[in-house]
């Protein structure tokens, strides 16, 4: 923890996306590097208030002197949720994995059950919000059907993670299929939530159990000369970041090294000429949204590189604003006018640009962005398919 490094310079206090809206909120630097100096190890943590930081990560991709004020806030958290009582909904959205291959498993009943308005009812008394729906159960999840498929010299493991396994497996047969077409060989083997929500809400032995799961066998998978896949961007920032990092997965620094985003990964096999692709004209008007976790990645926009190669393709980068949903953060209903108040401001500058879809690449985002916006949301993999032509 480098809180010392702090100069009080305030920029990541202009960043934060919760600070702008939100005025219970002291902001990174105080709830941050500030408080930090005073919080004892042995001390009961009495700042409640940390659990008002969505962990959007904008004030560490902004901070000048290299200072991790949403990690220390993020410890904080921790702190603060093991010595108090849980609510029903941390505990709940901790175990989103669980609720979801329950969800899944009853797909057509679940879904119907929770679109009730006795449902809804329920959830409101249990502190979930309800401003806009949950988003559907698939029946036929990633986990299930095949888990090796194509041929090639160079392998890849898929980690879909539970968005894309339990609510949207379209999109994820899609970037498999992507792949598969790319002359390489693609595994999706056994795999667990990355442990994001659970760190989310506190509980850091149920990230570590999730993570060390993931770790054994991705781990395996990388000493044979895979590389690993991810899609969806908070995904990718638990893997490289916070493996290695917050849980301290032994084989976390391996897993960092050997993960790439989907787009990130496509643009190498081009460089390395690998693939040779042809891009067909794509007549379309997009906003591309760029997810908070995507910058804190530190691995530019590589879907933007992508969409500059498609003839026709006409997007605006909107990258000024956090969607305010940050995961289960605007679900809870405590949260619930905050998400809202960030939401307008990035769903604004959406409608702004006039666009026909508003395209993220992370699945929060998406509905967020396009419950607040009435504009369709695509995950960018559904623009670039329709473009690219493996030869
Ligand atoms: S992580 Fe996001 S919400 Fe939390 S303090 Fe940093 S900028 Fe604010
Ligand atoms: S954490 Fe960084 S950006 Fe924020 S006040 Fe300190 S030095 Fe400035
Ligand atoms: S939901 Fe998307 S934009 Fe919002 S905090 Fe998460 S990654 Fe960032």
């Amino acid at each position: 923890m480098n809180f010392e490094h702090c100069i009080r310079c305030t920029i990541c206090v202009e960043n934060c996306p919760v600070f702008r809206v939100n005025p219970e909120f002291p902001g990174p630097k105080q709830s941050g590097p500030d408080s930090q100096r005073f919080r004892m190890t042995g001390e009961k943590s009495v700042d409640s208030w940390v659990s008002l930081c969505c962990q959007c990560k904008r004030c560490e991709v902004a901070c000048p002197y290299g200072v991790n004020p949403a990690e220390i806030i993020l410890n904080a958290q921790i702190k603060y949720a093991g010595e108090h009582m849980r609510s029903p909904v941390a505990i709940m959205f901790a175990n989103n994995y669980y609720l979801g291959t329950l969800g899944s498993l009853a797909a057509p009943i679940a879904n119907r059950i929770a679109a009730t308005g006795i449902a809804k009812k329920f959830f409101n008394l249990a502190g979930i919000s309800t401003y806009m729906p949950f988003p559907s159960f698939d029946f036929i999840s990633m986990n299930k059907g095949r888990r090796r498929l194509g041929k090639g010299q160079r392998k890849v493991v898929f980690f879909y993670g539970c968005f894309l396994n339990f609510n949207r497996p379209d999109i994820g047969k899609k970037i498999r299929d992507m792949l598969i077409s790319m002359d390489l060989e693609v595994v999706m083997p056994s795999q667990v939530c990355c442990g994001l929500p659970a760190l989310g809400n506190g509980q850091i032995d149920l990230a570590r159990k999730f993570a060390s799961k993931n770790a054994a066998v991705f781990g395996e998978y990388i000493n044979k000369g895979y590389d690993l896949i991810y899609s969806c961007t908070s995904c990718g920032l638990t893997l490289t970041h916070d493996y290695p990092g917050i849980l301290g997965i032994a084989s976390g620094k391996k897993i960092a090294e050997n993960s790439y985003n989907v787009n990130e990964y496509i643009l190498r096999l081009i460089e390395e000429n690998h693939i040779a692709p042809e891009f067909r004209e794509v007549r379309r008007k997009i906003a591309y949204h760029v997810p908070c976790h995507l910058r804190a990645l530190g691995i530019g926009y590589p879907a933007v590189r992508l969409f500059s190669k498609i003839p026709g393709l006409d997007f605006k980068v909107l990258d000024d604003n956090c969607c305010g949903l940050s995961g289960s953060y605007g679900f809870k209903k405590k949260n619930q006018a905050t998400a809202l108040k960030i939401g307008a401001q990035a769903a604004a500058a959406v409608k702004k640009s006039n666009p026909e879809a508003v395209v993220a690449d992370c699945g929060a985002c998406r509905m967020q962005l396009s419950y607040m916006s009435g504009i369709p949301a695509l995950d960018p993999s559904e623009i670039i398919t329709e473009s690219l032509v493996i030869k």
